[in-house]
C-alpha cells in the first residue's frame, strides 16, 4: 500500500485524505471521462526546506488540452497554482508522486460530455522506485494501443487505462514485468505507462508522436537531452524485429523515469548499456536541480 499525503485539493478546498470521497454513482468512473496528470517532486537535495517539481508547466499543459476533451474548460495556470499551494499545505518530506485528475462528477447515466458537472481534485503520494531501477523483463502484449481516430490519444484520458491494464497484468501473469504494446499498424508503441526507447548504433531511436503514442514529457526530456549530448536521436516508426536486436531498450515516464528492459519474451538484451546510463545519470541530476543548464524544468516551491 502506497501512503497518500495528508491533504487532498476537493471540491475547491484541501482537506484531509481520508475525507475526499465520492459517490459509487458517480458518472466518471463508469464511463472512463476523467482524464489525469501525473508529476514527480522531491525535496530538493540541496534544501530540503524547498520542494521541486519536474516541469511542471509542461504536465499543466498537458492536463489543460486533456480537460478540452472533456469538455471541461479548466486553464492550465490554475492547475499549476493548485499544485502549488497543494505542495505548501502538505509540506512532504519524502520523494512524492502528484495525480491532478478531473472529471464527470454528476451522479447520473448515459455516456456524454455535455450537461454535465465536471470537477477538479488533486491528491499525493509517497512514491520511491515505481519499477526496479536494475532493469525490468518485458512481453509484447496481444493488446493493441487505441487509434487516435476512436481515442482521443492526445489526452491523458481515464478510459484509455483499460488497455494499459490488460497489457501489463497479461504481461506480469505470464512471468514478465511489463507489457509492450504495438500500435494498430502492428509498430512498436510504448508500455503500459511509459514511453519507449531503443539504442541502434549509437542512435537513439523513439516512435514519433504520430504512433499513437502518448506524448510523454519524460520522452520529450529525453531527446532535448541526449541531442544537447550530441547524441543522433530519431522519431520514427520502429518494428518489433527492430525491438529484439536493439543495442540497448528503456522505458521512460514519470514514475518509471529511465528503467532499462534486461529482457524481451526470451531476447535477452545487453547488460551494458552507455547510453541509458549516460542519459539517466543526466536526467537525475537534472531533477535535482544540480545542472544549471536546466533549471527551467525544475519548480521550486520553498515550503516557509
Ligand atoms: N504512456 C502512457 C500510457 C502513460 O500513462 C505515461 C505516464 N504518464 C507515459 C507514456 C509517460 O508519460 P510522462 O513521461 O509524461 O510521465
Amino acid at each position: 500500500m502506497l501512503n497518500s499525503l495528508p491533504f487532498a485539493y476537493f471540491q475547491n478546498k484541501f482537506v484531509p485524505f481520508a475525507e475526499a470521497n465520492i459517490s459509487i454513482a458517480t458518472h466518471a468512473l463508469h464511463y472512463g471521462t476523467g482524464a489525469f496528470g501525473g508529476l514527480r517532486g522531491i525535496p530538493d537535495p540541496q534544501n530540503p526546506q524547498q520542494i521541486l517539481l519536474f516541469r511542471l508547466d509542461r504536465h499543466c499543459q498537458r492536463l489543460s488540452q486533456s480537460a478540452k476533451f472533456l469538455r471541461y474548460d479548466l486553464p492550465a495556470d490554475k492547475i499549476e497554482n493548485t499544485i502549488v499551494d497543494f505542495v505548501r499545505v502538505n509540506k512532504p518530506s519524502t520523494s512524492f508522486y502528484i495525480r491532478p485528475f478531473i472529471y464527470t462528477s454528476d451522479i447520473g447515466i448515459a455516456p456524454r460530455l455535455h450537461n454535465i458537472e465536471k470537477q477538479f481534485f488533486v491528491y499525493g503520494l509517497e512514491l520511491g522506485d515505481y519499477m526496479s531501477p536494475e532493469g525490468v523483463s518485458c512481453r509484447i502484449s496481444s493488446w493493441y494501443r487505441q487509434e487516435d481516430r476512436s481515442f482521443p490519444l492526445k489526452g491523458k484520458i481515464t478510459g484509455a487505462y483499460i488497455t494499459s491494464s490488460l497489457a501489463k497484468t497479461e504481461a506480469v501473469e505470464s512471468g514478465f514485468d511489463e507489457g509492450i504494446l504495438m500500435n494498430s499498424q502492428g509498430k512498436v508503441c510504448e508500455a503500459s505507462g511509459m514511453n519507449i526507447f531503443i539504442v541502434r548504433n549509437g542512435q537513439l531511436i523513439t516512435p514519433g508522436v504520430e504512433q499513437d503514442i502518448l506524448e510523454g514529457i519524460t520522452r520529450d526530456s529525453i531527446l532535448t537531452i541526449a541531442q544537447d549530448m550530441g547524441i543522433k536521436t530519431i522519431e520514427r516508426p520502429v518494428d518489433k524485429s527492430e525491438l529484439l536486436i536493439a543495442d540497448e531498450v528503456f522505458l521512460s515516464g514519470t514514475a518509471a523515469k529511465i528503467t532499462p528492459v534486461k529482457r524481451i519474451e526470451n531476447y535477452e538484451l545487453s547488460t551494458t548499456r552507455p547510453i541509458t546510463e549516460k542519459l539517466r545519470e543526466k536526467l537525475t541530476a537534472i531533477t535535482e536541480n544540480r545542472d544549471d543548464n536546466y533549471r527551467e524544468w525544475v519548480y521550486t516551491i520553498p515550503l516557509e
